[in-house]
């Protein structure tokens, strides 16, 4: 991925974060992932009273591009400005695999970021094949 389209993909996740609605977790985060034809969704973790029905960050970017006609992901970014990287959990990499090969997915904070693929974050995902 180029440094330019890897700085607005962590860009968008970054200013994602800030329209995170977490008032039960205080745990804001952004996510943001590149489709086929070069654009960017971002989605923020979207918490609720019913705590069930919270959705995390990275399915609401996913779900974004896919409500708008995208089918393939190249690259998902995290951010959040905890200490330690947040990574994306086992329902968002599912979710993600069925829209994506094994492309990067790029862990973020405020003290830098740490990039791995999807494989090594699920290795044996579960497929229609
Ligand atoms: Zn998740």
């Amino acid at each position: 991925m180029e440094n330019e389209v890897l700085d607005k993909l962590l860009d968008a996740a970054t200013e994602a974060a800030e329209h995170s609605y977490s008032p039960y977790s205080g745990f804001p985060v952004g996510a943001a992932v590149l489709t086929a034809d070069g654009s960017i969704y971002s989605g923020t973790n979207v918490e609720n009273a019913s705590y069930g029905a919270t959705m995390c960050a990275e399915r609401v970017a996913i779900f974004k591009a896919v409500s708008e006609g995208a089918d393939k992901i190249l690259a998902l970014a995290v951010y959040t400005s905890a200490a330690e990287f947040a990574f994306p959990c086992g329902m968002c990499l599912q979710v993600l695999s069925e829209f994506a090969e094994d492309i990067p997915v790029i862990v973020a904070g405020d003290s830098g970021m740490k990039t791995f693929s999807l494989s090594e974050l699920l290795p044996h995902r579960f497929g229609r094949e």
